[in-house]
């Protein structure tokens, strides 16, 4: 089985990205983000410990999402692999990750880092506002707190899958078939 972490700040493409990397290569996208906002959709307990969290820009404990991508990883089948968006976000995450493969006798393939200055998170979150109406993309100081969350609890990922030799970056500026291309022939590779 493949493992890929799709990596990169708030509004780099992640998801956008996601839908043609799992039909090609046969993978189960797992996103946590994605995850999360269906338990609030359906009013679960979970969704509804989460609901505050998300909307003022702050992530969510580190068991919960953890515990939900343990159990996809136990329940999907038919898939080369998983594609791993938005997970993990801290580095006591990456350690869980770790230990969960292990368990499972399997290995992270690779991070694919998808990467975009600050001033172009605004501009791609604001955009995506207009069409999707998340509440965490409705006001400049929630993606404030979500850009500064992600420097200071989500970039240290990047020292620590790079000393692991896993960490690959591709610029994520450009189009969204320019930003594809680059990430084909990096995951041809992995
Ligand atoms: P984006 O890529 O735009 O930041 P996501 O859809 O990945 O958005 O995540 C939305 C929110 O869900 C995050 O801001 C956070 O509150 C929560 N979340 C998602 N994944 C995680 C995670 N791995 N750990 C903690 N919180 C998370």
């Amino acid at each position: 089985m493949k493992y890929y972490i799709l990596f990169g700040p708030p509004g780099a493409g992640k998801g956008t990205q996601a839908g043609a990397m799992v039909e090609t290569w046969n993978l189960c996208h797992l996103s946590t983000g994605e995850l999360l906002r269906a338990e609030i959709a359906a009013g679960t307990p979970l969704g509804l410990q989460a609901k505050a969290l998300i909307d003022a820009g702050n992530l969510v404990p580190d068991e919960v999402v953890e515990g939900m991508i343990e159990s996809k990883f136990n329940s999907v089948k038919d898939v080369n692999g998983f594609l791993l968006d938005g997970f993990p976000r801290t580095t006591a995450q990456a350690d869980a990750l770790g230990a969960m493969l292990e368990r499972r006798g399997e290995s992270l393939s690779g991070v694919v880092s998808i990467m975009i200055p600050d001033a172009m998170i605004y501009d791609r979150i604001r955009h995506r506002a207009e069409i999707e109406g998340r509440a965490d993309d409705a006001s400049d100081a929630i993606v404030r707190n979500r850009i500064d969350t992600y420097h200071a609890k989500t970039e240290p990922l990047i020292s620590y899958y790079r000393a692991r030799g896993l960490y690959h970056e591709i610029d994520g500026t450009g189009t969204i078939d320019e930003v594809r291309a680059r990430i084909f022939a990096l995951l041809k590779t992995l």
